[in-house]
């Protein structure tokens, strides 16, 4: 059982609600805090959108649904704040304004309160070290969708203490999810593994070993995979998946993390995916 009863969530975006949702469903009172009143209301309303689905497919009822939402506060006040045990901060993934969502958290919230990171590809030690709590630090790792994804990465920087790891990790328990525990390092283990894969789908459709279907089709039936790595790079955004890469590259100095120039090619001519509607696949 954890010993949060109140989370604060800085940023009502995609996982920031996604992370209130999934703590309001537990029964987690839950501070949801965003720049404008707009992303905050777009924010409660995607919750209530996600509980009404939940309600659909049986997995809720209407007075579940009620209580989940009576106990989510959105705010565009930091101040609001100031009651939570732990504050997870799932603000737009750019440095800067993480460092300075951190000191403004420093200056307003009692030292035992735990802070928390969503990033996915900021180092948890380097963050740490920018605030006064680096012990009580921590990367709390969630997937998209939110509600629907069992797993947590639970990264600890360098300074992270065995406590701040405790109480996260039961908090992650008692949201119903599966955490594991990660040491910090660029794209801390599941992103690690599958970017560098799709990254060699893409070398693998540059040398022309296969078609595009044909790549995906052979790794959702030899691996089992739920989809393809190419239509998954769509999906993903083929922007994001050479960012990550650059970013291997760069931090690990080795050339093993080299982007495939093909990928490097499509992003130059902004075919990123889904998004733009066409990347590998046309949509
Ligand atoms: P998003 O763009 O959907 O939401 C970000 C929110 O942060 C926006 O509502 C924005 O208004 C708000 N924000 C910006 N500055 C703020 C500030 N100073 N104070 C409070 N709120 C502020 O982004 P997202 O996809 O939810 O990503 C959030 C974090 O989660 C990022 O660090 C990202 O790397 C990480 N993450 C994203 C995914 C994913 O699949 N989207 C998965 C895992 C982790």
């Amino acid at each position: 059982m954890s010993s949060i009863q109140t989370v604060g969530i800085v940023g009502a975006g995609t996982m920031g609600n996604g992370i209130a949702q999934a703590c309001a469903v537990s029964g987690i009172r839950v501070v949801m805090v965003d720049i404008a009143q707009a992303a905050v209301d777009k924010g409660l309303a995607t919750i209530a959108g996600s509980l009404d689905r939940l309600i659909k497919k049986d997995k809720l009822d209407a007075e579940g649904k009620a209580r989940a939402l009576s106990l989510i506060q959105g705010s565009t006040q930091y101040e609001d704040l100031k009651g939570a045990q732990l504050v997870i901060e799932a603000a737009t993934e750019n440095e800067a304004l993480k460092v300075k969502i951190l000191q403004q958290l420093d200056g307003l919230l009692a030292p035992e309160v735990i802070v928390a990171t969503n990033t996915s590809s900021i180092s948890i030690t380097k963050l740490a070290a920018t605030t006064q709590r680096a012990d009580r630090f921590i990367g709390m790792h969630f997937f998209n969708p939110v509600p629907m994804m069992a797993l947590v990465e639970i990264i600890r920087g360098l300074q992270t203490s065995d406590a701040t790891h405790d109480t996260v990790k039961a908090l992650a328990e008692t949201l119903g999810k599966t955490p594991i525990t990660v040491k910090n390092s660029p794209g801390f283990v599941v992103n690690r593994i599958l970017v560098p894969m799709i990254n060699e789908a893409f070398f693998v459709l540059a040398e022309g070993l296969a078609t595009p279907e044909e790549i995906d089709e052979g790794m959702k039936l030899g691996c089992n995979h739920p989809i393809g790595p190419l239509a998954l790079a769509d999906m993903v955004g083929l922007d994001v998946c050479l960012a990550v890469m650059n970013v291997y590259f760069e931090e690990f100095n080795d050339s093993k993390y080299r982007p495939c120039p093909l990928l490097k090619e499509m992003v130059a001519a902004g075919w990123l995916g889904r998004k733009t509607g066409r990347g590998v696949y046309t949509y």
